[in-house]
Formats: C-alpha cells, sequence, structure tokens
C-alpha cells in the first residue's frame, strides 16, 4: 500500500502508481480528497469536478483566484461529442453541426494528448470549476497513470498545475512536495513530465473554426496541418469571456504567471551591449551591485556573447534550455526544471532571452518565459 518514497519533513505521501495505490487515490477522490498526480504536460492537484467540496479545496490549497476556471480531465475513451455528452460533462444543444463536426475530428485526431478544448458545460460540472462560464475546458491526458485513475474512477477530474498559483509549474514528483507538501496526502508517482509545458487550448466557433486561446504543448503548425482552412491561429485576446472585471482576457495569460520568487528579468532583442547597460541601470539599488547573475538562454550562446554579458555582468554563469541541435522538444522538457534550478541557486537575478522561432513548441516557450520575467524591474 502506502510506499512512502520521500517524506522529509512534509505530510505528502509520494505513491508508487500501483494497482493498491491508483485504488487508495481514487477512495481519496471519491470522497472529496484532492491529489497530485503525474500528466505528459506538468503534474496535476486533481479533484473530483463534480463536487464543489473537492475544487473548493484545490482553489484554497493553491491559492488560486475564483475567477481562472479550471481544465477537466477526461477519459481517453470518451472519444467523441456524444460521448463526452452521454457521460454528463458536455451539453450538446448549443452546439451546432460544423462545430461538433470539428470538435470531434481534434479529439479523433489528438486525444489523449496536449490538447483542451472548450465545449458548452453540462449542469453537473461544478460551477466552481468553471468560474460561473456557461463553457467548460476538457482535455484526455495521455499519461498511463493519468489514464488509468480517470479511467477506473469513472470520474471527470479538474486539475490545474500542482503549484502554487502564479509560481513555477512542476515537472517531477519531487517539485508537488515543494509547493503543497503541507497540504497534500498523496502524490502519485510518474516520473519526469515527457512534454513539460502545459496543453494547448483551443475554442471552436460556430462555423467550426478553431482559435487557439493559449500555445502549449501541441504546436500550431500541426494543428493547421490537420485544420487547414478551419485554422484561424493564435487569438489570445479572444480568451474567457469576462466573468468579472477582474478576469483574465485569455487563458493562462495574467501578466505573472509561472515566476520564479527570484527577480527574473528578459533582454528585449538580443544580448547586445546597450541592451544589457539598460537593463543594469534599470535594476533596484539593492541590486545594483549584483554579482552573480544567470543568464538563460534557448541555446548555448557563443563565446564572443558570453564576452559582451561578462562586460555588464561581470559574474555571469550560463545556462541554456537545449544543446545546440536540439529541438523545442528538450527545451520545453527542461524549461520549468530549469527555472526552479535557477530560483534555488545563489544567483541573485536571472536574465532571460525569449525564443523568438514561431515553430513547434517555441511559441509556448516564449509564452512561459515572457509570463515567467519582467521587462525591466518595477518596484
Ligand atoms: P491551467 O492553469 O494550466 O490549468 O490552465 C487553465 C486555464 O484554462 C486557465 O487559465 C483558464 O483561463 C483556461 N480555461 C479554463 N476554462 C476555460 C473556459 N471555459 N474557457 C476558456 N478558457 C478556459
Ligand atoms: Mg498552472
Amino acid at each position: 500500500m502506502g510506499t512512502n518514497l520521500s517524506n522529509s519533513g512534509s505530510k505528502t505521501q509520494l505513491l508508487n502508481a500501483t494497482a493498491d495505490n491508483i485504488n487508495l487515490a481514487i477512495e481519496a477522490l471519491k470522497s472529496g480528497d484532492v491529489i497530485g498526480f503525474p500528466t505528459e504536460t506538468v503534474y496535476g492537484l486533481a479533484g473530483n469536478a463534480l463536487n464543489d467540496e473537492a475544487i473548493a479545496k484545490i482553489f484554497l490549497y493553491k491559492s488560486r483566484p475564483s475567477f481562472d476556471p479550471l481544465i477537466v480531465h477526461v477519459a481517453e475513451t470518451l472519444q467523441s461529442c456524444t460521448a463526452l455528452a452521454e457521460a454528463e460533462i458536455i451539453d450538446l444543444r448549443t452546439m451546432t453541426h460544423d462545430q461538433i463536426s470539428t470538435c470531434d475530428q481534434l479529439i479523433q485526431i489528438f486525444w489523449p494528448g496536449p490538447l483542451t478544448l472548450i465545449f458548452p458545460k453540462h449542469e453537473r460540472v461544478s460551477e466552481l470549476v468553471t468560474s460561473s462560464l456557461p463553457t467548460v475546458a476538457l482535455r484526455a491526458p495521455a499519461h498511463l497513470v493519468a489514464q488509468k485513475l480517470l479511467r477506473q474512477s469513472g470520474l471527470p477530474l479538474a486539475a490545474p498545475s500542482a503549484n502554487q498559483f502564479g509560481r513555477i509549474s512542476p515537472t517531477k514528483s519531487q517539485h508537488v512536495i515543494e509547493e503543497l507538501g503541507a497540504q497534500l496526502k498523496f502524490c502519485l508517482e510518474g516520473g519526469e513530465c515527457q512534454i513539460g509545458v502545459e496543453s494547448t487550448i483551443a475554442s471552436v466557433n460556430f462555423r467550426g473554426e478553431v482559435s487557439v486561446l493559449r500555445p502549449g504543448g501541441l504546436s500550431l503548425e500541426i494543428l493547421e496541418k490537420h485544420l487547414g482552412k478551419l485554422f484561424q491561429g493564435l487569438h489570445t485576446e479572444l480568451g474567457l469571456p469576462s466573468v468579472a472585471a477582474k478576469s483574465p482576457v485569455a487563458p493562462g495569460l495574467l501578466e505573472s504567471h509561472y515566476a520564479p520568487r527570484k527577480l527574473m528579468l528578459r533582454i528585449q532583442t538580443d544580448w547586445n551591449e546597450t541592451e544589457l547597460k539598460n537593463l543594469y541601470r534599470s535594476l533596484p539599488k539593492n541590486l545594483s551591485q549584483v554579482t552573480k547573475v544567470s543568464i538563460l538562454s534557448s541555446f548555448p550562446l557563443p563565446f564572443e556573447t558570453q564576452h559582451i554579458i561578462r562586460n555588464t555582468f561581470t559574474q555571469a554563469e550560463f545556462f541554456s534550455l537545449t544543446a545546440e541541435g536540439n529541438d523545442s522538444l528538450t527545451a520545453a522538457r527542461n524549461l520549468f526544471a530549469q527555472l526552479r534550478t535557477l530560483d534555488q541557486s545563489d544567483s541573485e537575478l536571472i536574465v532571460c532571452e525569449l525564443p523568438k522561432s514561431q515553430k513547434d513548441l517555441w511559441p509556448a516557450i516564449r509564452d512561459r518565459l515572457t509570463r515567467a520575467s519582467k521587462k525591466y524591474w518595477t518596484p
């Protein structure tokens, strides 16, 4: 039963995903508790989407504002709009034929996987999950442990990332313990997340056209390739219907998110002398003598660039998301763990660059780095 893999000082039990432990997790979920579990994107904090009490715990443990709705995870066996409606998770009545047809196509191709779709919600789904929106965001995760949990429990599971709101997302079980160890009873072990950034969120309009509201683990080109003319591109401004004046205008698009505790600044264009000097001059007084700086780039920086950076930050240390010749998949998988390591290191400041490529998972990485960093220091 409860194999306790690591429990130094926290009360969370890290459980291997044995059949017994999955049953234990399902019992906890059925009784309205919340648990940590692995998905292929990031580790989630799961609760029964039909149970208000469970959902209230998710918001409480994460200190997440109630206006930010949750994504609901479903079993991969629910492979069509009809199946989702029969499971009483979505309401087909207000969906058009074209909308259903595009959703079915996307579900069949991309589920299980890192694609979240927005549907009219069934009344059974807790209003707390959707922040009172008439729609619900759904995805079927591909991670085997998540799938077992969903299939065997038969429950739709609301699950945001298992971290404190606004902080760096967890891609290893140890991160979940670091973030929520004081509150959580269980976290199921699932190894390192294979994708490492959150899902791509898309909405399908009445004509069956698809807009991406948040870039994520499924690339824009792949969606475009399958959808052709129905693909409308990235439209983060469409986002959420406004539920409150302070509600985010688009999914996950609150300005500061995924952020280290330490100050993290980003360069605007390039690692050039002028930009670095401007950035240095913008630093607060307590950092103006800053010595140790972590420099985070997408690829290893050439020696000449390192030299330019050291003219401003004499003791810069260099880190990159991936090695030369590697792709955005590796960079995405490393991103949050790398940010966490830099946050815990003895450097006083992190300075990053934003990837420029519009291909593969680079837009998702750019989005997360933008939200994790500031242009200049501001009080
Ligand atoms: P995460 O915080 O990564 O779990 O992603 C949740 C994001 O999904 C939130 O930032 C929401 O804004 C977005 N989301 C959830 N439900 C909806 C919805 N009904 N319509 C649009 N976006 C949604
Ligand atoms: Mg999150």
